[in-house]
């Protein structure tokens, strides 16, 4: 999802009138999802009642259960699906002690996300200055930075395009420092002041190094008194809840078709989240549109042509396992799917969507967003990108698509401690759910062929863009090159 490449790819759209006779349903759905719906309430109850929901915390079996019984209350037809997450891995306290000659103090931390645990009596390292984790930084630091937690420094987060970056620059550091023999990663938070947030970790459950993220205040001071040359040493104590592989769940609601229901449309969002907020921008907002639009569609009494499936993964944070295992369970019925929708930007307007490098799927989404034009405009990116639910259906050949949204408040509360409900623009959140409800009805009800992709078109797609970088970032590069997730040639 780089810059570069957006901007090359950008194809601009007008929208055009649905087909006659599909556009009185859609504008029926498109009025309801605008009206006064339990979306935002049901919101409130997720974030504040339940609260943040890592997969494998109790709260995540609470959020699915809630999730399920919200479908089958709006008599929708819904089930858990089990699939197999690889590893338990939860925070159950980080506390941290910076000390030197006349220094000592202790600002707040949080585990990155597959940190390893330290001893219970903490691991005591000297803290050295990374700068911001160069090759360069590294060579300066030379021996010092082996056996020493290394402190990364950050640019604040701002919008899409800085996480992108910090997604795109981790990996990179990651590798130095477990190169350079490191006793731990420390990375200044790219939150202000003393801002926490859960990211990033790129190895996933293979790491096996301490890591962390440290206030941004409390960092900036360490690096003051590092860079006018007081030494110091940093007491670690990471307080981990590991396990092995285990089984957790989607919830998975349909809506048969009526003249081809064997034919399905996808649209999805993500229920899990980090815990330091309650996840309401990531994902909470879009999940609980997704589940708006199934019950405004069967409240309506509207008949799709083709299966409607909503689904709220689950897992996503932890590495795409929800739809990652949907995708395996149901190999059978993977030709079948006829796209693929993923919402997880937050409450930004949606712009356009993520085309995965499919120009087919432009004429179609013109037509589908035709109702909705006076909410756009709406410009298509037609690149494959790497980072949510959209990618194992990518990988399989099914046409896929990822909303698009405004940066707007994403990026800074992004899995931070201030990701909360008060963060949702709700207005947005509904105009936003119109959309995604005109893109489903469309592509559940036009005439309309998209081939699968091949293996074959799979690796011309990873050769010829940057799909490989960008599944290194997420860590899903080599199970893919080893022939355990999704299609090889
Ligand atoms: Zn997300």
């Amino acid at each position: 999802m780089r810059r570069f490449a957006i901007v090359l790819a950008a194809v601009a759209v007008v929208g055009v009138s649905p087909a006659k006779g599909q556009s009185d349903d859609v504008n029926r759905l498109v009025a309801a999802v605008l009206g006064d719906t339990p979306m935002v309430r049901e919101l409130e109850e997720l974030t504040d009642h339940i609260g943040g929901r890592p997969t494998g915390s109790p709260a995540n079996l609470r959020a699915v259960d809630w999730a399920l019984a919200r479908f089958k209350a709006a008599g929708v037809d819904a089930k858990k699906e089990g699939f197999q997450m690889p590893a338990l891995w939860l925070e159950r306290s980080a506390t941290a002690t910076v000390r030197g000659q006349g220094v000592s103090f202790a600002p707040r931390v949080a585990a990155l996300p597959f940190s390893t645990a330290t001893p219970k009596a903490g691991l005591t390292a000297p803290l050295v200055d990374a700068g911001h984790g160069e090759e360069a930084d590294f060579q300066r630091l030379g021996a010092k930075s082996k056996g020493a937690f290394v402190l990364v420094e950050t640019d604040e987060l701002k919008d899409l395009d800085g996480l992108f970056r910090e997604y795109n620059e981790s990996a990179k550091i990651e590798s130095r420092a477990i190169a350079a023999g490191v006793a731990g990663l420390v990375y200044m938070s790219s939150r202000p002041s003393n801002v926490l947030a859960r990211h990033n970790a790129s190895l996933g459950p293979q790491n096996r190094h301490p890591m962390m993220m440290m206030e941004r205040d409390g960092a900036a001071r360490a690096l003051r008194l590092l860079r006018n040359g007081t030494a110091l040493t940093l007491t670690a104590g990471l307080d981990i809840q590991g396990g092995p592989a285990y089984e957790s769940y989607n919830v998975i609601g349909e809506i048969r078709g009526s003249t081809k229901p064997d034919e399905i449309v996808l649209i999805g969002a993500h229920l899990d989240s980090w815990d330091l907020g309650t996840g309401a921008l990531d994902n909470g907002a879009n999940a609980m549109m997704v589940l708006d639009i199934a019950r405004q569609i069967r409240r309506l009494g509207l008949k799709p042509v083709r299966t409607i499936r909503f689904a709220l993964w689950n897992g996503e944070e932890q590495g795409l396992n929800g739809s990652f295992g949907y995708t395996l369970t149901h190999a059978a019925e993977m030709d079948k799917h006829v796209m693929a929708s993923s919402y997880d930007i937050g409450t930004g307007r949606i712009t356009g969507f993520f085309t995965g490098g499919r120009a087919e799927l432009l004429p179609i989404l013109d037509r589908a967003l035709g109702p909705v034009q006076g909410l756009g405009p709406f410009t298509q990116v037609n690149v494959p990108i790497v980072g949510t639910d959209n990618y194992d259906f990518m990988m399989r050949g099914v046409p896929n698509l990822v909303a698009n949204q405004e940066s707007a408040n994403y990026g800074p509360n992004y899995h931070a401690r201030s990701d909360e409900f008060d963060k949702a623009d709700l207005r947005q959140l509904r105009l936003n759910a119109a959309i995604a409800a005109a893109v489903t009805w469309g592509f559940a009800t036009m005439n309309l062929a998209v081939p699968h992709q091949t293996a074959q078109q799979i690796d011309s797609l990873v050769k010829n863009t940057d799909l490989a970088d960008q599944m290194k970032a997420f860590n899903v590069y080599d199970a893919w090159a080893t022939g355990k997730r999704g299609l090889r040639p």
